[in-house]
C-alpha cells in the first residue's frame, strides 16, 4: 500500500487501486493515462513482466468499462537491451490494445533513444490509429521531427522535456524552451489535422494552445500529471478534453521523491503530510 504521503502523485501499487483512481477521475470528467512505474531495464525479464502487466491492464480497463489508456517508456519494454526487443514488446502491447480498442502512448526518454522511439511509433501509427508519441520542445531537432510527424496519423504529446540534455542539441534556458514550445504549438495547430496533446502544467502554454485552437479549429487535449494542479485539471475539463497521467506500481519511491523535490509546493505538501498538518 502506498503511504498517504506519496498517494498524491501515485495512484496505487496494484491495478485494482489504479482502476479505482481511474473511475473516480472519470466521474469528474477527467480521463486517465496509466503508467506503470519502471524504466532503464538492462535485462529482458523485467521488460517482459512490464509488457505483460500492460497487456493485462488493457484487458482490465476494458472489462471495467473505463475509458483510460496507457503510456509506456521505451526503456521499460526493452530499448536498453536492443531496438528489436523494444519493437517486439511494443508490438505485443499495441496488439492487445487493438483487441480492446484502447490507446497506447509512447513516452519519450533521453536523446539517444529519440530515433528508435520515433521509428517504432511511425510504424505503428500507420497500422493502428490509437497510438501516440511524446516529443520534447527543448530538443533542437524537434521542429524537423514535427514535420515528419505531421504526415503521419496518430497523436503527438508536446512536452518541454524532462531530461538534462547537452547544450549542443538542446535549449537549456527556460525562456528559450518556452519559446520553442510555443513555436512547436503554432506548427502543430497549423499543420496537424488533429491529435495534439498539450503535456504541460504551464498556464501560459495552455492559454497559447487554446488561442491557437480558436484560430485554427484543430482539436487538442490537455495532459497533466497526477498530483499537479489538480484543481486546474477539473476546471479545464469543463471546457476541454483533459487527461491525467497517473503512475502506479511498486516502484513508486523514486518517482515520488522526484515529484516532491522538483517544486517547493510539492515539498511543502510532503512535509505537511509527514507532520500531519
Ligand atoms: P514548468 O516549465 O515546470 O513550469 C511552468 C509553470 O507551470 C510554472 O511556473 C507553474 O505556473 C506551473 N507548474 C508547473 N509545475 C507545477 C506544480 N508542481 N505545481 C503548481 N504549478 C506548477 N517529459 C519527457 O521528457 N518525456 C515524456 O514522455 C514526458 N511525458 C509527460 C507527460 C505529461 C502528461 C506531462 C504533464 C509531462 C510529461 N513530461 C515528459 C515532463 C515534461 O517534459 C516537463 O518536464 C514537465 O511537465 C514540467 O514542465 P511544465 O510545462 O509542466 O511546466
Amino acid at each position: 500500500m502506498i503511504p498517504p504521503i506519496a498517494s498524491r502523485f501515485v495512484a496505487g501499487e496494484t491495478p485494482a487501486e489504479l482502476l479505482e483512481h481511474v473511475r473516480q477521475l472519470e466521474d469528474q470528467g477527467v480521463r486517465t493515462i496509466c503508467n506503470r512505474l519502471g524504466e532503464h531495464y538492462e535485462q529482458p525479464e523485467p521488460a517482459i513482466d512490464d509488457r505483460d502487466a500492460y497487456c493485462d491492464l488493457l484487458t482490465d480497463i476494458d472489462n471495467a468499462g473505463l475509458g483510460a489508456c496507457i503510456s509506456v517508456k521505451p526503456s521499460q519494454i526493452g530499448l536498453g537491451i536492443g531496438e528489436e526487443t523494444f519493437r517486439e514488446n511494443l508490438a505485443i502491447i499495441v496488439d492487445r490494445a487493438a483487441t480492446h480498442e484502447k490507446f497506447v502512448w509512447i513516452d519519450m526518454e533521453d536523446h539517444p533513444t529519440t530515433d528508435a522511439t520515433l521509428d517504432a511509433y511511425a510504424d505503428h501509427a500507420t497500422e493502428y490509429e490509437r497510438v501516440g508519441v511524446c516529443i520534447q520542445a527543448n530538443l533542437k531537432r524537434t521542429p524537423e521531427d514535427l514535420r515528419r510527424l505531421a504526415d503521419l496519423p496518430g497523436k503527438v504529446r508536446l512536452v518541454k522535456g524532462a531530461y538534462d540534455e547537452p547544450a549542443a542539441i538542446a535549449h537549456r534556458k527556460k525562456p528559450r524552451v518556452n519559446e520553442a514550445y510555443r513555436d512547436c504549438l503554432d506548427f502543430m495547430f497549423e499543420e496537424f489535422d488533429d491529435g495534439i496533446a498539450v503535456g504541460s502544467h504551464d498556464p501560459a502554454m495552455i492559454e497559447h494552445a487554446t488561442r491557437r485552437h480558436e484560430e485554427f479549429g484543430t482539436d487538442f487535449e490537455i495532459q497533466m500529471l497526477m498530483g499537479v494542479r489538480e484543481e486546474a485539471q477539473l476546471e479545464l475539463a469543463e471546457e476541454y478534453d483533459v487527461w491525467q497521467y497517473a503512475p502506479y506500481g511498486g516502484k513508486w519511491l523514486s518517482y515520488f521523491s522526484r515529484r516532491a523535490m522538483e517544486r517547493t509546493e510539492n515539498l511543502t505538501f510532503a512535509l505537511r503530510a509527514i507532520v500531519g498538518q
